[in-house]
């Protein structure tokens, strides 16, 4: 198996790095600099690419770093992905740095988003965050919805390796949600020590997420409660969840 750092990028992206002796794989580059020079400094080759969907913060390095790795580019088939090689749209298993890697469709965020799935690591670009969910650019809350409870079905332990650090704001979101929930109470307290001392929040793992973030709790009481307050029309999952990302989005 891989080892995975992180290559942070722009504001609060991370650029997943993978490697395995001096093989490398990168997901969602969308800067090219910051990536060609960790590759240098540690004396990697890039061997492959991948990309979770089309945006220009998780694709915009590909063609860079093409121009210097002959680098293998899997990426969503329905998507306009530069340099895409292995068109991919989701049940595929894929091999990365020799590794088995699963490949599920995670429509919400944008329509062919991809994530990636290798033993006990979930590469899930904007779809889950820490303690949060991508937007709907293109999907319905019935589809992120439903690509979020694939997410929540697999094992617990897997580490969640999302593509942005935006969990200290979708921290003060959920509290107002579900103020009372003490799982979500201790995780604030830990990811502003983590964040205070300068480290990332994440890779979080999903039976936390399933504690604290309120879009997999669609099913919770207080959840439910939370979202009809704020005009649900019914308790169905879609309901709930829907009302909970209209209030995320205006929060
Ligand atoms: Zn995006």
């Amino acid at each position: 198996m891989f080892t995975i750092s992180f290559i942070p990028a722009f504001k609060d992206n991370y650029i997943w790095l993978l490697t395995l002796g001096q093989r490398a794989a990168v997901v969602d580059p969308g800067d090219a600099a910051p990536v060609l020079a960790r590759l240098e400094a540690d004396g990697l080759r890039l061997e492959s690419i991948l990309i979770t969907h089309h945006h220009a913060d998780h694709q915009g390095g590909v063609a860079a770093l093409l121009e210097r790795w002959p680098a293998e580019v899997f990426a969503p088939a329905s998507e306009s992905i530069t340099g895409c090689s292995r068109p991919l749209r989701g049940g595929e298993t894929i091999e990365v740095l020799g590794q088995a890697v699963r490949v599920m469709a995670v429509p919400g965020h944008t329509l062919g988003h991809l994530a990636y799935l290798a033993p006990g690591a979930l590469f899930c670009g904007d779809t889950l965050f820490g303690a949060g969910c991508g937007r709907l650019f293109e999907g319905s809350p019935a589809q992120m919805a439903a690509s979020l409870d694939r997410l929540a079905a697999l094992p617990e332990p897997t580490l969640v390796y999302c593509a942005h650090e935006y969990t200290e704001m979708n921290l003060r979101f959920a509290l107002a949600v579900e103020p009372d929930n003490p799982d979500l109470r201790a995780r604030v307290t830990l990811v502003a020590a983590r964040r205070a001392a300068g480290l990332p929040s994440v890779p979080s793992t999903l039976a936390e997420e399933k504690a604290t973030n309120p879009f997999l709790r669609c099913g919770e009481a207080a959840v439910i409660a939370a979202a009809l307050q704020q005009a649900a029309p019914d308790r169905s999952k879609t309901a709930i969840f829907a009302a909970l990302r209209a209030w995320r989005n205006n929060f």
